[in-house]
């Protein structure tokens, strides 16, 4: 197992608001899953529904959007 759950999309960044109907993904999924990485200071945002890689929401501390 790599990294751990981030439990809700917790404050990461001002994109990381919910946001009930635009798809994230081409599999048609709404929601996402962050996982913290790098102890914490890397998260990686993937789909909740396929669980494809979308984006790296934070790169070791740096918030990339
Ligand atoms: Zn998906």
């Amino acid at each position: 197992m790599l990294g751990q759950e981030v439990p809700n999309r917790a404050a990461v960044g001002p994109g990381a608001g919910r946001e009930p109907s635009a798809a994230v993904c081409p599999c048609g999924g709404t929601d996402v899953h962050d996982v913290a990485i790098h102890a914490g200071r890397t998260v990686r945002r993937d789909c909740a529904r396929c669980g494809r890689f979308l984006a790296f929401v934070a790169w070791y501390g740096r918030i990339e959007n």
